[in-house]
């Protein structure tokens, strides 16, 4: 059960995908409604002892694009094939003007969008989340790792696109 955002109270807790640890969650700021920071006990799925990868996932945001933040796509995917019984169910490519609010439902903070290229068929969508780090995000709905500068995430969105172009023209 979880209750609505603006509801919440400071005790409430929810739990985390990674180590279902059932964990608070801010009560204001741009991660509001997110898990706090926490340690990842050995039920957890990564880093056990350590800081859990879990942090700010949001029982109020969209879970499919933070399950691709914390899980990878693949698994993101194959999570909902399995709790939906949708064996074939892969996501719909996204449309420019969604791409930003994929990225804020995985992460709130996130900003300096620019999209990339500029025109095209394809389009992704480069972002900033703290001041050295960069990613993108595609149409298929993958977030890319980490890179310390836009010029780096934005040379691999174009190399990601391309690949994605190449594999629409051979299927
Ligand atoms: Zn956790």
């Amino acid at each position: 059960m979880t209750t609505a955002l603006d509801k919440l109270k400071p005790g409430d807790r929810f739990s985390c995908p990674m180590c279902h640890r059932n964990v608070t969650v801010y009560t204001e700021g741009v991660h509001r409604g997110g898990l706090r920071p926490h340690k990842a006990d050995r039920r957890g799925r990564e880093n056990v002892g350590g800081d859990c990868p879990g942090r700010w996932f949001s029982p109020f945001r969209p879970a499919f694009p933070q399950y691709v933040r914390l899980w990878g796509l693949a698994d993101a995917i194959e999570d909902v094939r399995r709790v939906h019984g949708k064996p074939d169910w892969t996501p719909e490519p996204m449309e420019p003007g969604d791409l930003q609010k994929f990225v804020l439902a995985a992460w709130p903070q996130a900003d300096r969008f620019e999209f990339a290229p500029l025109t095209g068929e394809l389009r992704g969508l480069t972002f900033a989340i703290g001041p050295r780090s960069w990613r993108f995000v595609a149409p298929d709905s993958y977030l890319s790792e980490e890179f310390s500068s836009r010029g780096d995430a934005a040379d691999a969105l174009y190399d990601y696109l391309h690949k994605m172009s190449q594999e629409a023209d051979r299927g």
